[in-house]
């Protein structure tokens, strides 16, 4: 049987590196993004025939129209990874209110609404995995992202939460929660300075994280774990 999956946030960065990762490894996918373009030249890289879809996680409506579309050109999602973030850095008393807003819609509403619509498909089959990305600074706090890290934390309780209510049903969510990876998320900060504080002195590549997810995704007797991907970092911190 297929192994349907959706990758949400997988046009770029962390999300498209774990889309290229499972589709060597047989997954038939679904890419999706706001961009729809993006997503679909994403999907037409990989290995295989894939599905491009524009979706902006924050809103219900894409959501479901985009497990409907998955349903009719793939089957039934049983593999969900929600890699769709955004970070507005500032300190709090600077951060303007659209953009805390935005941030907890993308970055935590987001995977509630996808995890939600994904458990119907799931329940269906009876079982599927779920991995969210979360973020080390969820787990750590950090000046300047008080709201992106709120997010990230919030998460883990979602996350953990969710894997006691469906563990019945055979379905298992889990967390990988990266330290600096190199993407266009991290191009702006002061890549010199901040590795001094990694023990494995180097940004990540997304291929790093990727590989966390699938074991994840794959690995039949985990659930509620957040496994952190860091070079060490949290270490230091
Ligand atoms: P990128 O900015 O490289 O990619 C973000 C992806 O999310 C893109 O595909 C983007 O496509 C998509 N996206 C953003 N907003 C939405 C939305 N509302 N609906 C659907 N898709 C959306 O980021 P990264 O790859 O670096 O980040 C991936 C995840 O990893 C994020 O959750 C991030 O918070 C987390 N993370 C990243 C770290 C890093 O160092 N890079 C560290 C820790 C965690 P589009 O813009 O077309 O919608």
């Amino acid at each position: 049987m297929d192994k349907i999956g959706v990758v949400f946030g997988g046009s770029r960065g962390i999300g498209k590196a774990v889309a290229q990762l499972m589709a060597q490894k047989g997954y038939r996918l679904a890419i999706a993004s706001r961009n729809l373009e993006a997503a679909r030249a994403a999907a037409g890289d990989l290995e295989g025939n894939h599905l491009g879809l524009c979706c902006d996680v924050s809103k219900e409506q894409d959501v479901q129209n985009a497990f409907e579309e998955v349903e009719k050109n793939l089957g039934r999602v049983k593999f969900l990874v929600n890699a769709a973030g955004i970070s507005r850095d500032a300190l709090l008393l600077r951060t303007k209110t659209e953009d805390m807003v935005s941030q907890l819609h993308t970055n935590l509403l987001g995977s509630m609404l996808t995890c939600k619509a994904a458990l119907k498909h799931m329940i269906q089959q009876q079982g599927g995995s779920i991995v969210n990305i979360g973020s080390i600074v969820g787990l750590k706090g950090n000046p300047g992202q008080c709201v992106y890290s709120a997010s990230k934390e919030g998460l883990v309780g979602f996350s953990r939460s969710l894997a006691k209510e469906v563990a019945r049903k055979k379905i298992r969510v889990n967390v990988v929660a990266p330290g600096f990876i190199y993407t266009d998320m991290t191009k702006d900060m002061k890549e010199e300075q901040l590795k001094k504080n990694i023990p494995l002195g180097r940004f990540g590549e997304p291929k790093d994280v990727a590989h966390a997810v699938v074991f994840l995704l794959e690995t039949p007797y985990i659930t509620g774990h957040v496994l952190v991907v860091d070079g060490g970092l949290q270490l230091a911190l």
